[in-house]
């Protein structure tokens, strides 16, 4: 392989910066190895520019993975999000049920497109949208239920399959953090009509910006295809379908580059390998954190029966807000970065403006300010855990 100038200086993978006095980071993006190697090859291929070698092999890797029918690889898992609510044929007055507690991009690609976000409350054991809410939710109005698996633990998506067939509603799943993961048996992503994942640098598989739409449906696929490419069919042009390729539709351009792509084929290529570490560091944190669930202190992820999940994610539950912000500070003190995460979109300023809140917020709130999350990244190694979860213990004094 020959050098790129930047290689002279070595690629940090947060592993060797152990044994220095140095911060544990929240999050490092995920590197492998070969990434630099592959990036070179779509270099050398003269193929740089989207739907090439590795953006092939990413796809087909994504559809074999997860059986899909169809795994077209997007720029962000946002874009994807987009790409869904464009052909779910989202309009100006349409309602779509989702929950509070979620990154802004499930809201945002529906409101791009005019509608009404209506949130309901979450389950306080998987922080996921509760499912018995959603129906109460519906109007003539309501087009689609936006589902999001929060941390990769499934929503209850029998119970929603259920709901959507008898209202004639569509289902998206922001997959995001779900990427091998499962709901009985079947992988997140492919159960409701859309799924999108999200290969940005803090998911468990990178690109740097990236994702992917999932299509369960054989009859939106060349809508999709042309969606991506600028309107245009110019993805059958290429398979030899089409002898020019034409403006077809609206559309915009959804397709991310080779190097990237190179960059998260290296990944997936070892995908069963940083899965297995993730769970790893995540079943040692719950190991090592259960005695202060058993006294009362804190609590720990609920992973309903059925639900496999990916080591995404790794949280805790303190009391309150206010006993988050000391344990924040105290792990801070001693080099640790831990974070909370969504202030819930109802309440903030574009939630006001364009969305509503059906029934009452019991639980959506009072547990968003309570969950604190712990570092959990692939290079994160056991012995950090340990200390991680060790310096937990001390702050609550066991
Ligand atoms: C990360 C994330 C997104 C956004 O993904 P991008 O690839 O950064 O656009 C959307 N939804 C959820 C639940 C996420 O965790």
């Amino acid at each position: 392989m020959r050098h790129l100038p930047f290689m002279n200086k070595g690629i940090k993978t947060g592993k060797e910066s152990e044994g220095e006095k140095s911060m544990i980071r929240f999050n490092v993006p995920p590197y492998t190895g070969r990434e630099v190697e592959y990036m070179q090859k779509a270099i050398e291929n003269q193929h740089i520019c989207g739907d090439g070698e590795f953006t092939k092999k990413c796809s087909a890797y994504l559809e074999k993975l997860t059986g899909t029918r169809k795994c077209l690889l997007t720029t962000s898992c946002t874009h994807a999000l987009e790409m869904a609510a464009l052909l779910c044929d989202i309009k100006e007055g349409d309602e779509v049920i989702l929950p509070s507690y979620t990154f802004v991009s499930t809201a945002d690609a529906f409101v791009l497109r005019g509608a009404t976000p209506v949130f309901v409350d979450i389950r306080p054991d998987t922080m996921n949208i509760d499912e018995t809410l959603i129906e109460a939710a519906i109007t003539e109005r309501t087009k689609v239920i936006a589902v999001v698996h929060y941390a990769g633990v499934a929503c209850e998506m029998d119970t929603i399959m259920d709901i959507a067939k008898r209202h004639h509603l569509l289902v998206v799943e922001d997959a995001a953090q779900a990427i091998m993961c499962s709901y009985k048996g079947k992988p997140l992503g492919t159960i409701g009509d859309f799924g999108c994942f999200s290969f940005h640098e803090t998911k468990n598989f990178s690109m740097g910006e990236g994702g992917a739409l999932l299509i369960r449906d054989e009859k939106y696929i060349e809508a999709a295809e042309i969606l991506r490419e600028k309107g245009t069919d110019r993805s059958k042009y290429f398979r030899g379908q089409v002898d020019k390729y034409r403006w077809m539709n609206y559309g915009s351009s959804y397709l991310p580059s080779e190097m990237n792509a190179a960059y998260l084929y290296a990944q997936l290529e070892v995908a069963d390998k940083i899965n297995q570490t993730r769970l790893e560091r995540w079943k040692q944190y719950y190991e090592l954190l259960s005695p202060l669930q058993e006294a009362g202190k804190i609590e720990l992820p609920v992973i309903p029966e059925g639900c496999v999940q990916s080591g995404h994610m790794f949280y805790i539950k303190t009391k309150n807000q206010e006993e988050r912000a000391r344990l924040i500070a105290f792990m801070k003190e001693n080099d640790i970065l831990t974070v909370f995460h969504y202030v819930p979109l109802h309440s903030a300023p574009a939630g006001l403006k364009f969305g509503r809140f059906h029934g009452e917020d019991i639980y959506t709130t009072k547990e968003s300010e309570r969950l604190l999350r712990l570092p959990m990244f692939y290079q994160l190694t056991g012995k950090q855990v340990e200390l991680i979860a060790g310096k937990v213990k001390e702050f609550y004094g066991a």
